[in-house]
């Protein structure tokens, strides 16, 4: 790893290029239900919608639009992801994560416990339960919450 490779988006410090990226291009398959959760979350970050899409079970396709997914990846900042715990077997699986994010002035955590299902030997996901985390609203002068010391103003403002 040269020291200028860009991290993946996933948060798992390796570069994007050994990590996700295989996933977005299709020259990897996920094996596990956290990679694929990981590639869509990367998915996500470079708004990658039709990933994000693909990557639903064949059912929730449909009332998951290209341009709705596009919409909500561009009218956000992605901080990082944090995966809690993960588990799978043959047909089922799933993960515990959250997912840190700027939507507007607002900082988000999505904290969830997803499901994934394997159809024609893939992974997809399938649905998750959210637990409700109250969103922060953030002032220009206040301390950016994504960690970095910085002012929110010199920092994930838009
Ligand atoms: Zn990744
Ligand atoms: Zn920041």
């Amino acid at each position: 790893m040269t020291s200028n490779a860009l991290l993946c988006f996933c948060g798992s410090q390796q570069p994007y290029a050994d990590c996700c990226e295989p996933f977005h291009l299709k020259t990897k398959q996920p094996h596990t239900p956290e990679q694929l959760m990981r590639a869509r979350y990367s998915a996500y970050a470079v708004k990658n919608a039709v990933f994000v899409r693909e990557s639903y079970a064949k059912e929730k396709q449909a009332e998951n639009s290209i341009s709705e997914i596009k919409d909500f990846a561009n009218s956000c900042r992605f901080i990082n992801l944090t995966v809690l715990d993960s588990g799978y077997n043959d047909e089922t699986g799933f993960v515990t994560f959250k997912a840190h994010y700027f939507y507007q002035d607002l900082y988000c955590q999505l904290a969830e416990n997803s499901r994934f299902i394997k159809e024609d030997g893939q992974w997809r996901y399938l649905d998750g339960e959210i637990t409700p985390v109250a969103d922060i609203k953030v002032k220009r002068n206040d301390t950016c919450p994504c960690g970095s010391n910085k002012k929110y103003k010199k920092c994930h403002s838009v």
